[in-house]
């Protein structure tokens, strides 16, 4: 494989080495998750530099093609890459024992100086390779407390550990590896739509979906005047905090004003959230169809609001033939914060403005609902005509 893929020597050069999660398990769509890794990865590199991305034995390598690639930002970036259970700077140099040691004196040297014990991990996936894994260990392991005299070598509880992995067409020596974001590459599951209002609880569920395999169009309900201008700015940059993870999206901007005048209007004021969460799933259902996607997503809790009961949800999801994914539903407040102060979204979602939510909230909100009774507070309604004249209204964001 050497020959095809480097025109350039990859030996001296520091690699980024990316370790699958479940992919690996998934047999024969192995390929095919490892294809659709690559591409996100190669989007999200792009502005980093020339890098060439491929993979072999499970591993996929990152190789920088040029000396002015951006390592700092190329790792950061594929830290935020799902699907990646693992990844690591490693230097490659050939295979033989004495230039793996050397490799690991200068390219660790830092960090071999700073600790105090430290043990030598070997790998070899290059099973011709003349000294067996314990073989090898040992051999690295003497050589570098010979240069590195202030060690000691602890096989329980080092410092810290030198990986050297021998593999096909060069070795690699490493410090511990950095954790991944995990999950499932984004889009092996398909694409889905998902509810961004500019609370807490939505843009994380976003998050998990996209980790589990989700490519992601946002939809977002504005009403304006009720809610200002900044309120889309808000939701336009919880969109773009969350494209490191979900790469590029587009936020489709639905004009909400009329439809909520009409239903304070015509409707019984206690149903009036309940009606209003039903068009916000057949619109969302519409931009769906739209967008090739199969799914929606949203931010419901059980039990977190009026509209979040078990009765709320279920006459809520009666309005879309489309399968509701809510990831947080079993989640506390606290959890879910958690996962927002993790991913970056936190500070930004609690920024002071209205939702369309919060206007015309009913005093005493109905929590047990039947769907009889919605429907007939819907008869009288021109449903497809506020759908259609919403569809066309949609303002189109690039995130
Ligand atoms: P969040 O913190 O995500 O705003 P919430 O607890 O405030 O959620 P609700 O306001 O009842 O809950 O909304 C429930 C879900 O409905 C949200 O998580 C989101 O998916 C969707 N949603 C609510 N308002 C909007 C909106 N203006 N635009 C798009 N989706 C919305
Ligand atoms: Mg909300």
């Amino acid at each position: 494989m050497s020959n095809e893929i480097h025109e350039t020597s990859p030996i001296g050069k520091e690699f980024i080495l990316l370790k699958m999660g479940e992919m690996v398990l998934k047999g024969l769509n192995r390929r095919g998750f490892e294809e659709r890794m690559m591409g996100n990865a190669r989007r999200r590199l792009e502005g980093c530099g020339p890098f060439r991305i491929y993979s072999r034995q499970s591993i996929t390598y990152i190789e920088p093609m040029s000396r002015d690639c951006d390592m700092d930002a190329a790792f950061q970036r594929l830290c935020c890459l799902f699907g990646v259970v693992s990844l690591c700077r490693a230097k490659a140099c050939d295979k033989r024992a004495e230039s793996i040691v050397e490799a690991a004196k200068t390219y660790l040297r830092d960090q071999l100086n700073a600790a105090h014990s430290f043990k030598v991990e070997s790998k070899r996936a290059d099973k011709s390779f003349v000294m067996s894994s314990i073989q090898l260990s040992q051999y690295v392991g003497g050589e570098l407390n010979d240069l590195f005299n202030h060690l000691t070598a602890d096989m329980r509880h080092p410092e810290m550990t030198v990986h050297v992995e021998v593999r096909d067409f060069a070795a690699f020596v490493h410090a511990d590896p950095t954790p991944g974001a995990g999950g499932l590459p984004v889009g092996i599951g398909g694409r889905a739509v998902s509810l961004l209002s500019g609370g807490i609880d939505s843009p994380v569920a976003s998050w998990m979906m996209a980790k589990r395999g989700l490519a992601l169009e946002m939809v977002h309900f504005f009403s304006y005047p009720y809610t200002s201008p900044e309120a889309k700015d808000k939701v336009l940059t919880l969109a773009k905090l969350l494209t490191p993870w979900c790469g590029s999206l587009v936020v489709h901007v639905v004009p909400f004003t009329e439809i909520q005048e009409t239903l304070r209007r015509s409707c019984p004021e206690s149903l009036f959230t309940l009606l209003m969460r039903r068009f916000m799933m057949r619109i969302a259902e519409q931009v769906a169809q739209r967008a090739g996607a199969k799914g929606l997503v949203t931010g419901e809790s059980l039990g977190q609001v009026a509209s979040q009961t078990m009765e709320a949800m279920a006459v809520t999801e009666a309005a879309t033939t489309l399968p509701v994914f809510r990831p947080v539903v079993g989640m506390d407040k606290e959890e879910i914060i958690q996962v927002a102060r993790k991913i970056g979204t936190f500070e930004t979602s609690i920024l002071p403005y209205e939702d369309c939510c919060t206007v015309f909230t009913p005093r005493h909100p109905k929590t047990r609902p039947t769907l009889e009774e919605i429907q007939a507070a819907e008869t009288d309604l021109d449903i497809d005509g506020l759908i259609a004249q919403a569809m066309d209204g949609i303002e189109r964001v690039q995130v």
